[in-house]
């Protein structure tokens, strides 16, 4: 499919322009590569999934929850199905051990009610309200307080890893054609009205070591899908589209080690008090890679901070001590932000502007985007063919995708195979999380350059340690693999170079 030339940064040829490579842009490129279309993904960050997608809470919601009348409600459920659908494709892990929504007052029991009803009608299967009689909760979820009443007990909330899902369908559009332009960050876009083209002015962000950096890249495409995540006004208003505006919500997390895995058997939701919006949307679960994860919170900010504060954390501890009394904090590693992208019109903003259509909004995607992701996507191309775009089926499509081998952490004879096989897998780099060398340079074959970048693939400085025992090791696989002098090897791109200085 498509072919361009890397050394001729200028004036990129497309069919069709991405802007932003979260799980939404990304699905949307993998969608398109269903057809024979030139399909350009720009992105500000370094790699994929770095915005939104990689800070949240890592469920794929059932479809009960939400505002009547809402696409974020009317389509969560359909959008679960198809995740599933697309993640067995993809090989991207889900687990499932059903969740509760847990009712801590007699007034919240309707809440319960609520969400059944609204549910079933939306196609929910598995819903029901178990009361704690008899300790009943307490068979089901342990530790849970025997203050808890009552809880909405769903069989369809799945676990999955928000950047893993992100990766995966990265690598697999890029198999069918798709070209990434990374560290590329939009800055203007133009539109022709005689060559009806539009054309995306992009500036590189590689940082000040690399000599690609501040360089500027034109792409000329027929077609431009914004998803920006939480800047996508800003996109949009570049192409003369200022209808909506979106502000950052931040949630804020708590995520605890290994060892805490199971003291909470499945996502645990609270329902949020409605004198205090910050309780909003708050979960106490296991992740998928067997951690703790628990938060979030809801507070307006700004687009920017991406911070935490004590303060915060300690209302989030009082609320979840209120649900689960002895939650082992002693065993937290790391906490976090996640920035949701909060449109004035309270919904996702989906479908062509009202300036030009051949400009395509797949904005305002707030929880449950990452649900949504797979549906907002068959959706976005149904929006591009509607507008003109002609869709002629690409015969070398590959649906499926397989993810990297691993060690296996429980059953180290199983390891014996890989060891045969290459013995990279015999070192291990990053010993919390148990990472082989072999395994970062599979990363890196498969698009890493960061040790961030390293660290969504592989987990390695993930652990109890944060990376203070790999660090230094990977940066020098990094070096020695990309060819790159020590100094220009950063944690996640633009400037933030860890060993790096200007040589003059
Ligand atoms: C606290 C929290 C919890 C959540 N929990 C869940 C959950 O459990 N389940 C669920 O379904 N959803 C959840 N969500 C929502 C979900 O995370 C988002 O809907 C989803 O990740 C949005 O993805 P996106 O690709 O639209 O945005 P993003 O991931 O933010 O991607 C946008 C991309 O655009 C890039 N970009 C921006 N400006 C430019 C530019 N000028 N040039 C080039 N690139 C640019 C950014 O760098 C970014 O990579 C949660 C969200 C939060 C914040």
């Amino acid at each position: 499919m498509i072919k361009i030339d890397n050394t001729v940064m200028n004036n990129l040829k497309a069919d069709v322009a991405i802007i932003g490579a979260g799980i939404t842009g990304c699905a949307i490129a993998r969608e398109l590569s269903k057809y024979k279309i030139r399909t350009v993904v720009l992105e500000k960050e370094a790699d994929v999934g770095w915005g939104t997608t990689k800070a949240n809470s890592g469920l794929i919601h059932p479809g009960y929850a939400g505002d009547e009348g809402t696409l974020k409600l009317k389509m969560c459920h359909t959008g679960s199905l198809l995740f599933r659908k697309n993640a067995e494709e993809l090989d991207i892990p889900m687990t499932n051990n059903g969740s509760m929504l847990n009712a801590l007052r007699k007034n919240q029991i309707g809440e319960l009610e609520h969400n059944l009803k609204q549910g079933k009608k939306y196609g929910v299967r598995g819903l029901k309200i178990i009361f704690n009689s008899n300790s009943s909760l307490k068979e089901i979820e342990p530790n849970i307080s025997s203050s808890v009443l009552a809880c909405l007990y769903s069989e369809e909330h799945y676990l999955i890893s928000p950047y893993e899902a992100a990766i995966a369908i990265y690598e697999n559009s890029k198999t069918n054609g798709v070209y990434y332009l990374l560290s590329s960050k939009v800055t203007g876009i133009n539109y022709n009205n005689i060559s009806k083209k539009f054309y995306i002015v992009a500036l590189n962000t590689l940082g000040y070591l690399n000599k690609m950096c501040g360089k500027k890249i034109v792409v000329e495409t027929d077609y431009i899908i914004n998803a920006a995540g939480v800047f996508a006004d800003e996109i949009s208003e570049m192409a003369g589209d200022g209808f909506y505006s979106i502000k950052a919500v931040k949630g804020q997390y708590f995520l605890l080690d290994s060892e805490a895995h199971g003291f909470v058997r499945r996502p645990n939701f609270r329902i949020s008090d409605p004198e205090n919006i910050k309780s909003k949307g708050m979960v106490i679960g296991p992740t998928i890679d067997k951690n703790l994860l628990i938060g979030s919170t809801y507070e307006a900010t700004d687009k920017y901070d991406n911070h935490t504060s004590a303060e915060v954390l300690e209302e989030i501890k009082e609320k979840f001590l209120q649900m689960f009394e002895e939650i082992p904090f002693d065993k937290v590693i790391t906490s976090f932000t996640g920035l949701r992208a909060i449109a004035d019109t309270g919904d996702f903003v989906l479908g062509p502007s009202k300036v030009n259509e051949k400009f395509i909004n797949a904005a305002g995607i707030q929880s449950p985007g990452l649900t949504c992701a797979f549906l907002i996507a068959e959706m976005t191309v149904d929006f591009l063919e509607q507008k003109g775009l002609n869709l002629l089926k690409n015969s070398k499509y590959m649906p499926l995708r397989k993810k990297a081998v691993r060690l296996n952490k429980e059953d180290f004879m199983l390891n014996n195979a890989l060891y045969e096989k290459d013995s990279n897998y015999s070192e291990i780099i990053c010993r919390c999380e148990k990472v082989s060398r072999a395994e970062i340079i599979d990363a890196i074959n498969k698009g890493a350059t960061t040790l961030d970048g390293i660290k969504f693939r592989t987990r390695a400085g993930m652990g109890r340690c944060q990376g203070g025992y790999c660090t230094l090791k990977v940066m020098k696989i990094l070096s020695k693999e990309l060819g790159l002098p020590f100094n220009e090897i950063t944690k996640s791109g633009e400037d933030s170079y860890i060993a790096g200085c200007k040589m003059e």
